[in-house]
């Protein structure tokens, strides 16, 4: 059966005097998803929801919620529940009349009220703070609060602008856990505003990278890490190492970039057409490289280098090995062996061409 389309984007567009900040924005949100805008600072991620919101209005194209257009029709009207980066608790109105408010508003009885808070409450786990001001509570409190205030209306749809941005490492963690969880309990189709890939990658159903005020590409986590449609999505997404170079020919659906380094990587077209001779940009991920003993297993041993720095990072190492004239990021989880490879050693580096990403080079 095919599902509802919740909200509907078409050929959105706003501009602030000469600066177009949001173009020709198309998207479909189906009922109960979870969907992140993700991308840099200033890209238009809060000046789309903004508009989905109905705190400003596009200067092109339309919005619809639940198949009604609504350009023009007010924030209130809009049936939604919001919550920001910073947080936007009543300081005067103790936990449970803040949740309250937006029943209150709906003119709900007050025995219904009493319950539905009661039970939100104890879906975010905070049934013991009702009676607590918001000064009293910690930060991560506070943002449980304030998704429970937008979750009681029980709304169309959930507006979330980078609510962890103002917590902790591990804070955020937490609530991270518990945005998925109550996605999970209350199916709200939900937009996540967000510039932390790992934070999107980890909630979304599926997520629309912005540039510039450009859609990059729309798709599920998997396929944003493993098919990006672009350059900057690739780079955006992660770490990676960046090997320019010229295309020296194809074979088998695979080609070999000679790098401006000095060796040469094969990778897989992907779908996309190269010609020989055209400079492109190579791309492989420190965590799809493997290190090998220098002379082993030679058929599979593509470049050779010498490590030159390694790095702890608890559950892996990282390490730079020099090929050519490049420093060359490698991920090794830690395993047997690892004590092996030291600083100065020569090594093999191994990789699957099927995780080498191959774009156009651009002029710099
Ligand atoms: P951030 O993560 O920093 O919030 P963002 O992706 O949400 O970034 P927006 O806040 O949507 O970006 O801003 C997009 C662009 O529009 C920026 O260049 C910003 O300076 C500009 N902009 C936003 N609001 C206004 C405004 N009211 N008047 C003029 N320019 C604005």
């Amino acid at each position: 059966m095919e599902k509802k389309i919740d909200v509907e984007l078409n050929a959105v567009r706003k501009t602030f005097g000469s600066n177009v900040v949001v173009d020709n924005f198309d998207l479909k949100i189906e009922q109960g998803e979870c969907i992140s805008f993700l991308g840099p600072s200033g890209c238009g991620k809060t000046t789309t929801l903004n508009m989905i919101a109905g705190f400003l209005d596009p200067d092109g194209g339309e919005i619809s919620i639940k198949g009604k257009r609504m350009n023009g029709v007010p924030s209130n009207k809009r049936d939604l529940g919001m919550v920001f980066q910073t947080y936007s608790l009543f300081p005067h109105m103790t936990v449970a009349e803040n949740v309250a408010y937006g029943l209150k508003l709906r003119k709900m009885p007050k025995a219904e009220i009493k319950d539905k808070v009661r039970k939100i409450l104890e879906l975010v786990k905070l049934p013991h703070v009702a009676d607590r001001y918001p000064k009293q509570l910690s930060g991560g409190q506070r943002q449980r609060i304030a998704i429970a205030r937008a979750l009681v209306i029980e709304p169309s749809l959930l507006l979330l602008d980078e609510p962890l941005s103002n917590l902790d490492a591990k804070l955020r963690e937490e609530l991270r856990d518990e945005l998925k969880r109550l996605h999970k309990e209350t199916g709200v189709t939900t937009i996540f505003v967000t510039h932390d890939q790992e934070e999107a990658l980890y909630l979304s159903d599926r997520i629309v990278v912005l540039d510039h005020g450009k859609v990059e590409q729309i798709g599920t986590p998997w396929d944003i890490y493993n098919r990006p449609a672009s350059e900057f999505v690739h780079t955006f997404i992660g770490k990676s190492n960046r090997l320019p170079g010229t295309v020296r020919g194809s074979a088998n659906g695979g080609m070999a970039v000679q790098t401006d380094a000095g060796f040469v990587l094969e990778a897989f077209a992907d779908g996309r057409t190269f010609t020989t001779g055209e400079s492109v940009v190579a791309y492989v991920r420190p965590e799809k490289i493997r290190l090998t003993e220098s002379g082993a297993l030679a058929d599979t041993v593509r470049a050779a280098g010498t490590i030159r720095q390694l790095s702890f990072l608890g559950s892996f190492v990282e390490c730079e090995v020099e090929v050519g004239s490049a420093l060359v990021t490698v991920r090794m989880q830690m395993q047997d062996g690892l004590a092996d490879y030291t600083a100065g050693r020569q090594v093999g580096l191994t990789w699957n061409p099927k995780d080498v990403f191959v774009f156009p080079r651009k002029e710099q």
